[in-house]
């Protein structure tokens, strides 16, 4: 893909994993058990993304789309002060859409065509992707048209990002799969249609206290690497 730019998430060790930070042009999926770390890192990104070129940035604004009203403002204002940023304009950097339901979710994503290139947005971020389609669209019965239109909220993401030289990240959650006796009994949601529609996915796994784990998995180009991280006050740190 040509003219890709990077955004560092601020942590060296999964920088290093991803090949030197998140990239434009591509959806990165996060995924992993309540508490892995996704919102936070979805946090720091958003901060990061507005950092200058030389300290790992874009320069830019992102966009928040919130499905499970889990964004904290002081904890933007807290990572963006240690990032050295305005606590204040950093939180003004971020566009906040509240997802209301998975149709809102796309709504909200078509619409912002009409925002990205004037408002300079180098970062989208969809954080729950699934969990209002889950929902919405429970059981067997469901699952060929929840699946048809997750697929197409996944292509107008892409779309996006190709368009507007913008990175997205989105978030996946784990769903037990019981068929399984060896290996891992967790799996991501969302089946083919995310496995396919995202660029690069990254599984995070808690470890002792504050520490998390991640890997890059399903990539052709990636070695099914593990690097750690932490969460802290000061945001997700190496
Ligand atoms: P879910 O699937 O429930 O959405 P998640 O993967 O989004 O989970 P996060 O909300 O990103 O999980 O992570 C929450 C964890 O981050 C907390 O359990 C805590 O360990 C850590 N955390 C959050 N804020 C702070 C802070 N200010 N200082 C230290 N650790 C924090
Ligand atoms: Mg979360």
């Amino acid at each position: 893909r040509r003219g890709i730019r990077r955004i560092s998430t601020g942590v060296r060790a999964l920088d290093e994993l991803l090949g030197g930070g998140i990239e434009t042009k591509a959806i990165t999926e996060l995924v992993g058990e309540f508490g892995s770390g996704k919102t936070q890192l979805c946090h720091q990104l958003s901060i990061m993304v507005q950092l200058p070129e030389d300290k790992g940035g874009l320069k830019a604004k992102a966009l928040y789309v919130d499905t499970e009203n889990t964004f904290r403002p002081e904890r933007i204002m807290q990572i963006a002060k240690y990032r050295g940023l305005d606590p204040q304009e950093a939180l003004r950097n971020i566009l906040y859409a509240r997802a209301y339901n998975s149709d809102h979710q796309m709504m909200i994503v078509e619409e912002s065509k009409k925002i990205i290139e004037k408002e300079n947005i180098g970062l989208i971020v969809i954080d729950s992707l699934v969990a209002h389609f889950r929902s919405e669209y429970p059981g067997r019965e469901n699952l060929a048209e929840r699946q048809q239109k997750l697929n197409h909220h996944i292509a107008q993401l892409l779309r996006i990002a190709d368009i507007y030289n913008a990175a997205v990240v989105v978030t996946n959650q784990v769903v037990a799969q019981p068929d399984v006796f060896f290996g891992n009994p967790l799996k991501p949601a969302g089946g083919n249609v995310i496995a396919h529609g995202a660029t690069y996915r990254v599984w995070l796994r808690k470890g002792k206290e504050n520490v998390r784990i991640a890997k890059i998995f399903d990539s052709p180009y990636h070695p099914e690497r593990e690097v750690t991280f932490r969460i802290t006050e000061e945001g997700v740190v190496d």
